[in-house]
This record gives structure tokens, sequence and C-alpha cells, in this order.
């Protein structure tokens, strides 16, 4: 049978040229989970994904209802799931005010870590049951969010500090929107949702590869300066932003090119490796990349998770 993959957010950028690329194999049943229908299903029509290789599921990650709805929905067609990708992600650079989920979290933290936190805890087990030859659950991190990379070096810098902005709900109430308890910042609170999901990625690895086989990757594919991730950008940041990745710190990429890269995680027989953190060289060669010190915390991923698993409503 075609395996199947969920791509989270692939109704543009990243996640859309990932469903592409799988598509044009002819292997793959991709579940487009999207919070937009409509902009899924013309997004998959404007690449040129067939009728037969996708769906599109509703999913709102910044609502922990949705994503419980979305996973019911799914069991409910009997459907299997042999790939999970955590795609989706929001990022507000220049807002002033913190926004919030349907549940009160701050929404960077609570769409990109606590959302898909609670989605691949649930379809773990849907994981597990898999008879796919392989099954693969895949955080897409980013090089922002590693401050041993000149990237992850531009202020602010991610920093989780002792977790007690989160520890208090992220709610901007009776404790911090920002994880480490400080003032907000948009641009941080992605970078902090990026070290998380790096930190996840290695917490599900240590705590269930062994007994699952399930491979757990996380991957940084590359500067994608073109795509809708910068929307909320001042428009001379979105002009110069992608000449200045492509001829200056030679870090871009084309949609095309990092979906190809996300793609190879998902399928490529020889990326089995898990508790990995995938990049690629200049020659497009994948290569296991180093994590920054907080990215790769042991002690700093078991608290995450814990914590994490008490706002989403697992214990
Ligand atoms: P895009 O903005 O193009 O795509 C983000 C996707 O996430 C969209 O499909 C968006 O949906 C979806 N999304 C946002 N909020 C929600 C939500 N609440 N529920 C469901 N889906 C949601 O950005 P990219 O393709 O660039 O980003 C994809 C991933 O790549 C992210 O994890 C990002 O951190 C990572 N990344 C990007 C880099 C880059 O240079 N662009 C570099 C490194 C990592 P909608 O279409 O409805 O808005």
């Amino acid at each position: 049978r075609k395996g199947n993959v969920i791509i989270t957010g692939a109704s543009s950028g990243l996640g859309l040229a990932t469903a592409k690329a799988l598509a044009e194999t002819g292997q793959w049943n991709i579940i487009m989970a999207c919070r937009n229908f409509l902009k899924a299903e013309r997004a998959a029509k404007s690449v040129g994904i067939a009728k037969e290789n996708y769906t599109v599921m509703h999913l709102d990650l910044a609502s922990l209802d949705s994503v419980r709805q979305f996973v019911d929905n799914l069991r409910r067609q009997e459907t299997p799931v042999d790939v999970l990708v955590c795609n989706a992600a929001v990022y507000q650079p220049t807002a002033k005010e913190p926004s919030f989920t349907a549940e009160g979290f701050e929404l960077s933290v609570g769409t990109n870590h606590l959302g898909h936190f609670l989605l691949s805890r649930l379809l773990l087990d849907d994981l597990k049951q898999s008879d796919y030859p392989f099954k693969r659950l895949i955080i897409v991190g980013s090089i922002t969010g590693n401050t041993n990379t000149l990237a992850g070096n531009v202020p602010p810098k991610a920093n989780l500090g002792d977790l007690r902005g989160l520890v208090g709900g992220l709610n901007g109430l009776n404790s911090s929107s920002m994880i480490d308890g400080g003032d907000f910042d948009g641009a941080k609170a992605y970078k902090d949702s990026k070290v998380c999901n790096m930190l996840t990625m290695q917490e599900f690895h240590k705590r269930y590869h062994e007994e699952s086989g399930i491979t757990f990757a996380s991957l940084y594919p590359g500067c994608i300066a073109t795509t809708a991730l910068f929307r909320e950008h001042i428009p001379l940041f979105r002009l110069l932003f992608p000449p200045f990745q492509k001829y200056i710190t030679k870090g871009y990429v084309s949609e095309e090119d990092a979906g190809k890269r996300l793609a190879q995680v998902v399928s490529d027989p020889s990326l089995t490796k898990s508790g990995v953190y995938w990049s690629w060289n200049k020659d497009s060669a994948s290569f296991e990349n180093q994590l920054s010190k907080e990215a790769s915390d042991a002690e700093k991923a078991r608290k995450l998770w814990e914590i994490s698993e008490k706002l989403v409503g697992l214990e």
C-alpha cells in the first residue's frame, strides 16, 4: 500500500513543497492538515498535486479541541498513520502585543510547540500500530533557535530560561507570555518555540525510539526566505531578505528544494537514524548537525515535556 503521511501547515511554503515532492513519487497519500480548507485545496491544485494523492483535513493547532477532533476524525476513518510531519508555524516579528490561542497560550509557542506536542503525543499510539516498513515523526526545527550558529546569534536570541513563564501558563495574566518569564517579544517567542520543537524531538527519541522503532527527527531545511512565514515582517525586510540570504549568507534555499529535503527525511530509506537534527551542505548533501547547548539540554527537554503535558491536559 501507499504510505500515509500527515503534514501540518501544508497549505503554503515548506509544507506545500514537501507535499508536492512526495506526491510526485506516487508512493504517498498525503494528508494535508490545515486550518483553512479552501486555501489548502487551492494550494494543492496550484502546484499540480493529483487528486488521488492527497486529502485535506481540518486542523487548527491554536486550539487543543481542534487537535483532538482531528485525531478523532482520523481514527474514525481508520487511516493508518505512518509518518507525521509537524511543520506548521506562526512568526510574529513585528507584533507589539502578544496574541493567544483558544486556551490562552501565547500564540507562537501555543501553535508551534503546544499544538504539535498534543498532536504528536496523541498520534504516537497510531504510529506504533502502523505496519508500514518504517514509521517516522518529524518536527521541523530551525537554525534561529540554535545559538551555536551565526543566524542563531542575531538578537533577540532564543532562551527558555528556567521555564517559569511556561509553568505559569504563558497567558500574560498571572504569568508572562514568554517562556523565560520576560517581556513579550514576537521574534523571540518564535525562536523559543523552535527550541521547544527540537527538545521535544529528542525527548521523544529518548522515551520511545527503542520500544517502538519509530524514527524521531528534526531538521533545518535552509533559509527559505520567500515563504509566507515572513508575511508579518515590514515590507523593506521582505524585499531585502531573499537577496541577502542568496548572495551574502548563501543560506538561501528555494521552496522547491527545501521541500525535497523534507521529503527526503520523510521517505529516504537511508535516513532512518533516530534523534537526529538534519541539515544540508551547499551541495545539498544531508548531514547530522549539532544543536546548541540549550537545544540539546536533556534536563530541559524532560522539564519541558512534563510542563507541556500539564498544559495540554495529558496528565
Ligand atoms: P509558511 O507561513 O509558508 O507556512 C506555515 C504554515 O503553517 C501555513 O500552511 C499556515 O497555514 C500553517 N499554520 C499557521 N498557523 C496554523 C494553525 N494554527 N493551525 C494549522 N496550521 C497553521 O511558512 P514556512 O513554510 O516557511 O514554514 C514552515 C516550517 O518551516 C515552520 O516550522 C518554520 O519554522 C520552518 N522553517 C522555515 C524557514 C524559512 O526560512 N522559511 C527556515 C527554517 C525553518 P495558512 O496557510 O492557513 O496560513
